[in-house]
């Protein structure tokens, strides 16, 4: 008997996949995916070790830990320094240094910090705590936002006054055509990610497509699922016939998940918003509408803006382009390690700093 699983991990079928790829791969080609679970499947399943040479993986901004900016990471600690508030987060961004401490650091000193599993839960622990402000931090894409527009809806629901969200969040699809405009970075397919293509569906890709012409698949995370879809990249490349297609169509569609979308552009509106390593990026993030002004941490409270540089010697902005690989960071290894990161992309399991650690050292 074999699992739903192991079928998507089928060595003699992942064999002759690898014989197309190899086949396929009759030039350099340079493929980047924008999604953390990408980034952790390609490493765990030693995919980058299958791939003929003229492949060239690399991970590009698709790590939400990675990529919120050094401004907002300042912005939550100083919300964490707050007697009235709790800050609800996700564990990862405890340890993602700021300019001058962490929210792990602050919660040590005394910060009422506490790690949540989704947005509802700060929802409860709003209702927990009536005395206190809970403010989540919501970074992340389009897989998590609507989970974070339902639980804002919920709290408005239940007339919940002490419950505010901090929205960081991101869009994928701006942010390949900044992508595209980054110095120094040379793509000439995208992986699209999996879970953000469940809720936009691949026809949100279509625009990007039309203007750069660029081989675009969406891809599952089982080893065969991302096999094929590098194989169909590397064909479309070799043909120099470029395509949007979908090689997840078991969880993926054209349209994607209309009720979440709708939930999301309910709460959210589309904002001009900053990302590390590719700077001010139009249109990329997502703003709470006036409509629940009393749900946006950014307006009850004053949150100053810190600007400060990236820490020294960090190269996550070019790693998180494609630019430059971990590897190439004096810092890597060094003075930069999963138990003491000097970047947020040592932190999150998806960063590629800390898949480079724990996988090709
Ligand atoms: Fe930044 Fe550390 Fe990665 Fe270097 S190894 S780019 S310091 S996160």
């Amino acid at each position: 008997d074999v699992t739903f699983t192991e079928a998507f991990r089928d060595p003699a079928i992942a064999r002759g996949l690898v014989r197309d790829i190899q086949r396929a791969a009759d030039r350099p080609m340079r493929l980047m995916e924008v999604c953390g679970t990408h980034t952790m499947a390609i490493f765990r399943h030693g995919i980058r070790d299958l791939l003929p040479p003229a492949i060239t993986l690399l991970s590009g901004p698709g790590c939400p830990v990675c990529v919120t900016d050094t401004l907002d990471i300042n912005g939550f600690i100083a919300l964490s320094q707050r007697e009235e508030v709790i800050v609800a987060t996700f564990g990862d961004l405890l340890r993602v240094p700021g300019s001058f401490t962490s929210l792990r650091r602050e919660a040590a000193e005394g910060a009422d910090v506490r790690v949540v599993y989704s947005a509802m839960d700060a929802v409860t622990l709003a209702r927990q705590h009536p005395d206190r402000t809970v403010v989540f931090l919501g970074v992340g894409f389009e897989t998590t936002t609507p989970t974070v527009a339902a639980a804002i809806l919920t709290a408005r629901d239940l007339g919940l006054t002490n419950f505010c969200v901090y929205s960081a969040h991101k869009v994928v699809p701006p942010a390949l055509e900044a992508l595209m405009q980054a110095p120094d970075t040379r793509i000439d397919g995208f992986l699209l990610p999996g879970h953000v293509s469940v809720i936009i569906g691949t026809e949100a890709y279509r625009p990007f497509f039309e203007r750069f012409g660029l081989p675009c698949v969406v891809a599952g995370f089982e080893p065969l699922d991302i096999l094929a879809a590098i194989g169909d990249l590397a064909r479309q490349i070799a043909d120099g016939r470029p395509a949007l297609t979908n090689a997840y169509r078991r969880a993926v569609g054209d349209a994607g998940n209309p009720r979440a979308r709708q939930v999301m552009a309910q709460v959210f509106a589309p904002c001009d918003t900053r990302w590390r390593g590719l700077g001010t990026i139009p249109a990329s993030g997502l703003a709470i509408r006036d409509e629940f002004a009393a749900f946006d941490a950014t307006r009850r409270f004053k949150i100053a803006v810190v600007e400060m540089p990236e820490p020294k010697g960090c190269l996550c902005g070019p790693v998180l382009t494609g630019a430059r690989v971990p590897t190439d960071c004096a810092l890597f290894g060094k003075r930069c390690t999963p138990t003491d990161p000097v970047g947020p992309c040592m932190v999150s399991s998806e960063g590629s700093c800390a898949a480079f650690y724990r996988f090709q050292r």
